[in-house]
């Protein structure tokens, strides 16, 4: 989706990996595009990747997928964030609705505990995508930023970035538009 009103020259590709829900890279992109008014590129599912399954958790080490993400091209995308359907986790956690390196190129979120539900996976693709731009965590409880624990707490976050995030956030836009 190109987005001919943005103000920015960012480009955000939006991969789903391994069986993903057809509406859900579409529902994501959707959000980027409507409410950060940035360009997204919606790519072909890519493989999901056997090297981080973990046998012991039956889980995906998020961080593994992510680093080589990091080493791919993706079309010159600025930022990417993947979409996958299985269960993600993070060394101190039990799991994860998404995963970001702070400032980092490629962001995960996971639909497996989310009820397959395409708008909390949005919500968590803008809050990592936040991440991405260098933004943390957010103390304030209607702030897309704010860390969310379980569905209840995602589900209670309004579809917005307070002043302060808003705010950080065009910076970043600026600084990666250049
Ligand atoms: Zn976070
Ligand atoms: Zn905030």
């Amino acid at each position: 989706m190109k987005n001919e009103k943005s103000p920015y020259n960012i480009r955000i590709g939006v991969v789903p990996v391994g069986e993903v829900p057809e509406i859900a890279p579409k529902v994501v992109a959707a959000h980027f595009v409507g409410y950060l008014n940035l360009s997204t590129d919606i790519f072909p599912p890519l493989e999901l990747p056997g090297y981080a399954f973990d046998k012991r958790r039956s889980q995906y080490d998020a961080g593994l997928i992510i680093k080589s993400f990091e080493s791919m091209q993706f079309d010159n995308c600025d930022k990417v964030i993947g979409i996958l359907d299985v269960d993600l986790f993070v060394p101190l956690f039990t799991h994860v609705f998404g995963e970001a390196r702070l400032g980092g190129k490629c962001a995960l979120i996971s639909l497996f505990r989310m009820e397959k539900n395409p708008e909390r996976a949005a919500k968590t693709a803008l809050h990592e995508f936040g991440h991405l731009c260098d933004l943390q965590h957010c103390t304030d409880k209607n702030c897309l930023m704010h860390f969310s624990k379980g569905l209840e707490e995602l589900d209670s976050i309004p579809l917005c970035f307070c002043r302060y995030c808003s705010a950080y956030l065009r910076d970043a836009f600026c600084r990666l538009s250049l």
